[in-house]
C-alpha cells in the first residue's frame, strides 16, 4: 500500500518537473523584467489564488471541439486584440458578449449547426511585439507588453514591467468571467431574447437583416411552444474563454494539478494558444503547453510548411486526441489560396484531425497615411472565402472562425457597409493594439460565413 502511495508521489513530481522544463528551453516575448523577487511572489499569489475555471469544463470544451473537428459543428471565437484594465467595464463585457451571441445564431441558424462560442476575453491581456522598444520623436522606450505587464502610458514609469500587474491581471479575469458566466447562465443568453441582444446598437444594414432572422426565429419558438415544446434548455448556453498563453510566469502557476485525474489544466481558461511567434518546436511555450490538459490551438502564419505543421501535431497531440489540437491559420487574403492546400493535404494525409480555424484577422494589417494601424473589411472576408475554397479544394473542414472584435461601435477597420474610410478612422478608434472589427463588421461577417458554410 506504501509503496503504491509512494509511487503515486513520484509519478506526479514528475508531472510537476515535467511543468518547469520550459525553464531551461529558448524563450520568446518575456517581459524585461527588473526585480526577480518581485515577479517570484506575483507567482506565488496567483498560484495561491483560485482557478478561474474547472478541469470538467475543460473536458466538456475539448468534447465539443472534437465535434467541429469531425464537421458537426463550428468554433466561434472573437474578443479584443488585447483586453484592458481599464476595459473591463460591465457594458464592454456585456456588449462583447452580445455581438458573440448575435454572430452565434446567424451562423446556427443559417447553417443549422451548433455553434461553439469562445471569447478572447477574461484573460487576453498579454501581447507579443516585433519589437522590444518603441520610438516617438527621440526617446525610445520599452514596447507595450499589454496590460498585465506595462502601462501603455508613453512614460518610463509606466513602460516599466511591473510583476504586481500579473496580479491585477488575475481579477481583471476573475471579475469578467464572473460576469460572463452570469450573462450566460442567468437568462441573458436564453434564445427567446434573440431580439434584445439587437437592442442599443445603432441601426444599420446588417442590424436590419439580424431583426429580421430574429423574427423569423421568433416565430419558430413560438410556434413550437404551442406545440407544448419545453424550451427549458434554451435558458443557458455554453460560453468558453481563451487567450494567447505568452506570459509563462502567470500561465505556470495556473496551472494545477487535478485531483480527480492527476494531470495538469491550466486553470487560466478554457482554451489558450500558442502565437505565431512564439511557436518554435524546440521552444519553451511549445513544450509547456504539450503537457497541459486543455484543448489547445497553433496560429499559422503564410511561411508555415506542411513539416511544421506535423512535427507540430507529434508534439502536442501524440495521443492523436479528438478535440485536443486546433490550427488557426492566419495566412493573409492574398497568400491564403496558395499556401493553405498544401498544410491541409499534409495533414489529411497523416493519422491526425485537428479542427481547422480561420483568423482572417492577422495576416491583413496594414498602416494607412495617415498613421493608423488598420485592416480592410474586404481583405478579411477574402480570407474567410479563401479559408473555405481551400477546404473545399482538398476536401476538409473548415471548422471555424477566430476573429477581433468589439460590441461597441468602434472605427478601427476599414469598409463595411458603414464605408469607414481613412478620415473616419480617427473618430473612435479605441484599440491599444490591432484594429478590430465593430459591431456591425461583425455581423456582417457572420452573415457572410453562414453563406459559405451553407455551401459547403
Ligand atoms: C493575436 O492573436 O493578437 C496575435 C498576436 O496573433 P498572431 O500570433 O497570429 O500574430
Ligand atoms: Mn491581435
Amino acid at each position: 500500500m506504501s509503496l503504491t502511495n509512494e509511487a503515486v508521489i513520484a509519478a506526479t513530481q514528475s508531472v510537476i518537473d515535467g511543468l518547469d522544463h520550459w525553464r531551461s528551453l529558448p524563450i520568446k516575448q518575456q517581459p524585461p523584467w527588473l526585480d526577480q523577487a518581485a515577479v517570484a511572489a506575483a507567482s506565488t499569489k496567483i498560484a495561491s489564488l483560485p482557478p478561474l475555471v474547472f478541469a470538467g469544463e475543460v473536458d466538456t470544451l475539448r468534447e465539443r471541439l472534437a465535434v467541429a473537428a469531425s464537421g458537426k459543428a463550428f468554433l466561434l471565437q472573437g474578443g479584443d486584440c488585447a483586453e484592458t484594465f481599464a476595459g473591463a467595464t460591465a457594458d464592454q463585457i456585456r456588449n462583447r458578449v452580445k455581438t458573440l451571441l448575435q454572430m452565434a445564431v446567424v451562423l446556427t441558424y443559417a447553417a443549422e449547426l451548433p455553434v461553439i462560442k469562445m471569447g478572447r476575453m477574461a484573460g487576453q491581456f498579454a501581447k507579443p511585439r516585433s519589437s522590444d522598444s518603441e520610438t516617438r520623436g527621440d526617446v525610445t522606450l520599452p514596447a507595450y507588453r499589454g496590460d498585465i505587464v506595462n502601462g501603455y502610458e508613453f512614460t518610463p514609469e509606466s513602460r516599466a514591467a511591473d510583476p504586481a500587474r500579473m496580479v491585477q491581471g488575475y481579477h481583471t479575469s476573475a471579475s469578467t468571467l464572473n460576469l460572463i458566466r452570469a450573462f450566460t447562465q442567468g437568462g441573458f443568453a436564453d434564445l427567446r431574447e434573440v431580439h434584445n441582444w439587437n437592442k442599443g446598437f445603432t441601426s444599420n444594414p446588417a442590424n436590419a437583416r439580424y431583426e429580421q432572422l430574429a423574427r423569423e426565429i421568433d416565430r419558430a419558438i413560438n410556434f413550437m411552444t404551442a406545440c407544448g415544446a419545453d424550451f427549458e434548455a434554451l435558458k443557458r448556453t455554453e460560453f468558453f474563454v481563451s487567450h494567447e498563453a505568452l506570459l509563462m510566469d502567470y500561465e505556470r502557476p495556473m496551472t494545477r494539478i487535478d485531483s480527480r485525474t492527476g494531470t495538469p489544466y491550466n486553470t487560466s481558461a478554457h482554451f489558450v494558444w500558442i502565437g505565431e511567434r512564439t511557436r518554435d518546436l524546440d521552444g519553451a511555450h511549445v513544450d509547456f503547453l504539450s503537457r497541459v490538459r486543455n484543448p489547445i490551438g497553433v496560429k499559422l502564419g503564410p511561411t508555415t510548411s506542411p513539416d511544421d505543421v506535423l512535427q507540430l501535431i507529434d508534439k502536442l497531440d501524440p495521443h492523436r486526441e479528438p478535440g485536443r489540437l486546433t490550427f488557426i491559420t492566419r495566412m493573409g487574403a492574398g497568400k491564403i489560396r496558395d499556401a493553405l492546400p498544401a498544410l491541409l493535404e499534409a495533414v489529411k494525409s497523416s493519422d491526425a484531425n485537428p479542427l481547422w480555424i480561420t483568423d482572417p484577422m492577422h495576416g491583413n494589417g496594414m498602416t494607412t497615411p495617415n498613421g493608423y494601424k488598420t485592416r480592410r473589411f474586404d481583405d478579411v472576408l477574402d480570407e474567410v472565402q479563401g479559408f473555405f475554397e481551400a477546404h473545399r479544394a482538398v476536401g476538409t473542414y473548415p471548422g471555424g472562425m477566430h476573429v477581433e472584435l468589439t460590441g461597441d461601435e468602434v472605427t478601427e477597420c476599414l469598409g463595411g457597409s458603414e464605408m469607414i474610410d481613412e478620415e473616419t478612422l480617427a473618430t473612435r478608434y479605441e484599440s491599444l493594439c490591432d484594429p478590430r472589427l465593430n459591431h456591425s463588421q461583425s455581423l456582417e461577417l457572420a452573415f457572410l460565413v453562414a453563406e459559405e458554410l451553407k455551401r459547403r
